[in-house]
């Protein structure tokens, strides 16, 4: 009989790990007009390492991207909600996030008005293994091919400090998404998340998009395995 083994190692799978995390898709009593967004969410095998030990990382990415400036209504709702109750329980989740958190004013693109907000200088590596091991498990889940070893995560919902990163940053994001354009997105919650991919001879890229208008691109690499 074969063993299912994890989407990230060899080891027999225990659990089934959710591409993206299951924390980023609103529970259904705190969506106030009750639509569910947990609809045929995508899962892979996992072993007990490469699942339950980043469940920290999972929530950090859900507290960033929710209270995001450029998330939707429905991220903002896991905000007002999921993560407000995460904080309430565990202070120092809500003290460790604040404490990079700087008060700024933002200009409205709708009415050119100013409003309140804040910048939060985010912990770039957790985001990014998150992200990673995500579009691991998304290419698992289409090909069922394990891809483990480097990759490289743009998150173009953040702000780079080097004025120059960033602009190299908004021009590969922005030649991706016109090389995407007529890739049908995939995901059966797209106001949640959404995703697109293309493979590659050496390279697979995958374009996701987080709450409407949070993007990450992920490059993984198919020649340098482990
Ligand atoms: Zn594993």
């Amino acid at each position: 009989m074969s063993i299912r083994t994890c989407y990230m190692c060899e080891l027999e799978a225990t659990s089934d790990e959710h591409a993206p995390p299951r924390c980023l898709f609103p529970e259904q009593k705190d969506v106030p007009d009750g639509i569910d967004y947990r609809i045929n969410l995508i899962t892979v095998p996992s072993c007990e390492k490469h699942n339950s030990l980043k469940s920290h990382d999972d929530e950090y990415l859900l507290h960033v991207l929710s209270g995001s400036f450029t998330s939707s209504h429905v991220g903002l709702t896991q905000f007002i909600t999921k993560v407000h109750r995460a904080f309430e329980k565990a202070p120092s989740k809500a003290s460790s996030f604040i404490q990079r958190y700087e008060p700024i004013l933002l200009k409205r693109h709708t009415d050119d008005e100013w409003e309140q907000g804040a910048q939060v200088k985010v912990e770039a590596e957790r985001l990014d293994l998150v992200l990673g091991n995500c579009a691991r498990a998304l290419y698992f889940h289409e090909t069922a091919q394990k891809l483990v070893g480097p990759v490289q995560v743009i998150t173009a919902f953040t702000m780079y400090l080097d004025a120059e990163v960033q602009a190299n940053i908004t021009s590969s994001v922005d030649t991706t998404k016109a090389y995407f354009a007529s890739h049908p997105p995939k995901g059966e919650n797209p106001d949640v998340f959404w995703y697109k991919f293309d493979e590659g001879v050496n390279t697979v890229t995958f374009f996701m998009c987080f709450y409407s208008s949070s993007e990450v691109l992920v490059m993984l690499n198919k020649r340098e395995q482990p």
